[in-house]
């Protein structure tokens, strides 16, 4: 399986192959200074399965966390993250703009993480974890 995404004025494109490894939306504060949104809605994927044509990318490097990002060097999108376990990471904007393929069924986060960090709470079924997924969940009082 394999998908085609691209970035709002189409000069970046990234073919991803296979299965990402996660889908969240992630509630860190790295995240929200990062890439300027109060929760990440994003997919993970093993590098190997992430190609971009880069020609239009520019990259840019947390000064102190290991994090990184690619944006588009016309329309300014960010088409890729790579977080501290060396993951690529696609905003989920990317793919619902594809249409079928990037249906919202499809690529839905399917859990919460670092909720404890939140500045927006959300009222869904999903599994809130307040820190990373191996550690304990948010229960409300
Ligand atoms: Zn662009
Ligand atoms: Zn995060």
């Amino acid at each position: 399986m394999s998908i085609r995404v691209a970035c709002l004025c189409g000069k970046v494109v990234i073919d991803l192959h296979g299965q990402p490894v996660a889908r969240a939306n992630c509630h860190c504060a790295s995240c929200r200074d990062f890439y300027g949104v109060a929760m990440f809605s994003a997919t993970a994927w093993d590098p190997a399965s992430v190609q971009m044509e880069a020609s239009e990318v520019r990259t840019f490097s947390h000064p102190e966390k290991q994090l990184k990002k690619a944006f588009c060097a016309t329309c300014g999108e960010v088409v890729l993250g790579t977080n501290r376990l060396g993951m690529h990471v696609v905003p989920n904007a990317m793919l619902h703009r594809v249409g079928e393929e990037g249906s919202h069924s499809r690529w839905a986060p399917t859990m919460h993480l670092y909720y404890r960090q939140r500045v927006v709470d959300v009222l869904d079924e999903l599994p809130k974890y307040l820190d990373g997924w191996d550690g304990a969940l948010y229960s409300p009082e």
